[in-house]
């Protein structure tokens, strides 16, 4: 084995453990110290969203979404089958039953068409996912949201600082939900956000987040003494790492134009070799800023596909397939899903591979993925 390359590796913009320790000097290092403060209006300001409530994962926002749903046993919840587990958890925890809709072949996107056939009296949300940072069709899923008067959240893992028609993705829906685990754009190890397009709900998502109690407006000289006032958890970040995730988001711009450049040089650089082989390179429509969060490949054949792998893999590379579709999951099963509910998806999930993608790539590195991979024949 010449070299390892892993399929992500965390970058630093240089200064998150000074801040760090700027934190812990502060003495605030558990919740409610002004990182977390500062973090938020930032995304607020960077999004245009009129909240943002920093939390402790994207699954802990996704669950924070569910509570303010008021979710009932019976309720459903459509949203793409491929996907992260922690998009249909959170519903599932309310007891509301996940639905699964298949995606498009060319984003991986959920598809719009397909959306009303999966919504009947008892939806009352619909999660759309931005898959690899590519925008969901907006405009025809916010008509088809409105039209049945259903609740519209985005699971933006993927898509922080990616657009659709110019307009920010996490902005469309009435919730969206960030995360900034390693394995994305932005990180700070583990930690997340909710966006909140809906004023009405904020006071409330506050104290979801505060264990269900009125500590913030305790704080905020609102209440004279805090108390259980709603459901809730402990969903709020500790501060040392919001101090150590205010680097990254200052350094967003540096960020995002490095990892451009890794992804437009997969791009290019694998064009004659993908079409030569059969190989289909991400699609993103002209009229979609994409957020750069992965590169992948679809091969012509899950036989392909593992051949790819095991030879990148001699050679230490590490590449991954990406999401076994949750309708095809034991838990998706329960839920009363079936195999052939979601054809697309099904194909995708076995000939889907993720190159090595990560923000601090060398030149080097990736000269030689791509030629690792120009040394693979399909079929
Ligand atoms: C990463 C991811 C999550 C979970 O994020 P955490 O911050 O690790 O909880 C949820 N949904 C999608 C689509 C993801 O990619």
């Amino acid at each position: 084995m010449q070299s390892h390359i892993t399929f992500n590796r965390p970058y630093l913009i240089g200064t998150e453990f000074d801040r760090m320790q700027d934190a812990v000097g502060g003495l605030v290092i558990a919740e409610g110290g002004t990182f977390t403060t500062r973090c938020e209006r930032c995304l607020e300001r960077i999004m245009g969203a009129p909240h943002v409530l920093l939390t402790s994962s994207c699954t802990h926002a996704l669950e924070m979404s569910a509570l303010l749903l008021d979710l009932k046993p019976g309720d459903e919840v459509v949203m793409p089958t491929f996907t992260f587990v922690s998009t249909a958890n959170a519903y599932a925890l309310r007891g509301a039953r996940p639905v699964f809709a298949d995606i498009r072949p060319d984003t991986m996107n959920l598809d719009e068409g397909l959306l009303s056939d999966r919504l009947s009296p008892r939806t009352r949300a619909i999660v759309v996912v931005h898959y690899a940072g590519v925008s969901c069709e907006m405009d025809e899923i916010g008509r088809i949201a409105e039209d049945a008067g259903v609740t519209l959240i985005e699971d933006n893992a993927h898509g922080l600082l990616g657009a659709y028609r110019g307009k920010q993705l996490g902005t469309f829906g009435a919730m969206s939900t960030q995360s900034f685990h390693e394995t994305k754009n932005l990180t700070c190890g583990k930690g997340g956000a909710l966006v909140l397009n809906d004023s009405e709900v904020f006071e409330r998502a506050r104290n979801i987040r505060n264990k269900g109690t009125n500590r913030d407006q305790f704080f905020g000289g609102q209440v004279d003494k805090y108390t259980w006032v709603d459901l809730g958890s402990s969903y709020m970040p500790p501060d040392i790492l919001s101090a150590f995730l205010l680097c990254q988001l200052e350094g967003r711009v540096h960020i995002q134009q490095k990892r451009r450049k890794v992804w437009e040089r997969y791009r290019l650089e694998l064009s004659d070799w993908a079409c030569s082989e059969g190989v289909q390179q991400p699609t993103v429509p002209d009229y979609v800023e994409q957020a750069y969060h992965m590169f992948y490949l679809l091969l012509p054949t899950a036989a392909d596909r593992t051949r790819f792998i095991a030879h990148l893999s001699a050679h230490g590379i590490q590449a991954v397939f990406h999401y076994v579709p949750l309708h095809l999951s034991p838990m998706g099963e329960r839920f009363g899903a079936n195999l052939g509910d979601c054809p697309i998806a099904e194909d995708v999930s076995a000939r889907l591979v993720r190159l090595p993608f990560f923000t601090g790539m060398s030149e080097g590195e990736q000269a030689f993925i791509l030629k690792t991979i120009q040394q693979f024949s399909c079929g």
